[in-house]
């Protein structure tokens, strides 16, 4: 049986965005998508996704900062994080595995590749603990016992409180 996997892409490109989107699609995950760090923590707030892909370059508040951010967040700790990087003269590989990605995607992404990649990434993580869970994203309804909602309402408020421009639409 085919089971659907929820997956965020946090990609600032609208080529990219409908790139990875066709393809991801086509496997039949789920998607959410977020152009920058506001959006992607907002999303969070409602969402648990299987995988998040992190493009490095956002605006405002870049990737690793973000990535950084979510992994000391309860209830997103847990979601393996993906960077897409561009740049393996700059060292962006490296950094973006010190800011705490499970892994990393060259960019551009090989078509033929990048469902494997994607699929090796969530089945290497499909044991998480059941506790870090945020809410059902099919039902809408959090764990019983616990709300860390509110923690993570928190972080998100003092992610954009520490970046104002974010606010902005773009
Ligand atoms: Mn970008």
């Amino acid at each position: 049986m085919l089971v659907s996997k929820l997956i965020l892409h946090i990609e600032d490109n609208f080529d990219n965005r409908i790139l990875v989107r066709r393809l991801l699609q086509s496997a039949g995950y789920h998607i959410i998508e977020a152009e920058n760090a506001y959006q992607a923590a907002a999303s969070l707030y409602k969402y648990s996704p299987d995988l998040i892909l992190m493009d490095i370059n956002l605006p405002g508040i870049d990737g690793y900062t973000l990535t950084h951010k979510l992994k000391t967040i309860p209830g997103v700790s847990k979601i393996p994080i993906v960077a897409i990087t561009a740049n393996a003269m700059r060292g962006d590989r490296e950094r973006s595995l010190l800011s705490g990605c499970d892994g990393y995607i060259e960019k551009p992404i090989d078509i033929d590749k990048f469902l494997d990649q994607v699929s090796d990434f969530i089945t290497n993580h499909k044991t998480r603990d059941g506790k870090f869970e945020i809410i059902d994203y099919k039902t809408g309804t959090a764990p019983k016992g616990r709300d860390p909602r509110k923690d993570l309402q928190l972080s998100v408020y003092a992610l954009a409180a520490s970046d104002p421009g974010i606010w902005n639409e773009r």
